[in-house]
């Protein structure tokens, strides 16, 4: 019954270790992440930017209506005309 296990044995083995170890670390690195922000304030400050920034990954940008520049539609432009 138990032979040589053939190359696609091998590989389709691979694959399933390799996808439970992902799982579980993106599992726990959600889990981590989720522990962090309830440690912090859950609510978004203006002020906390930065931080969006890291858990968004991406950045809504808004024109400035008082210098027309372009900055992040969380954060207040640095010429205070923006909200
Ligand atoms: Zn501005």
């Amino acid at each position: 019954m138990f032979g040589i296990p053939s190359i696609g044995k091998l590989l389709i083995l691979g694959l399933v270790i390799a996808g439970v170890y992902l799982f579980f670390k993106a599992a726990g690195r959600r889990e981590q992440s989720r522990s962090n922000g309830s440690k912090k304030n859950t609510g978004r400050t203006p002020s906390q930017n930065q931080e969006n920034q890291d858990d968004n990954g991406s950045l809504d940008m808004v024109q400035c209506p008082a210098c027309k520049a372009y900055i992040p539609a969380k954060s207040k432009c640095s010429c205070g005309g923006n909200g």
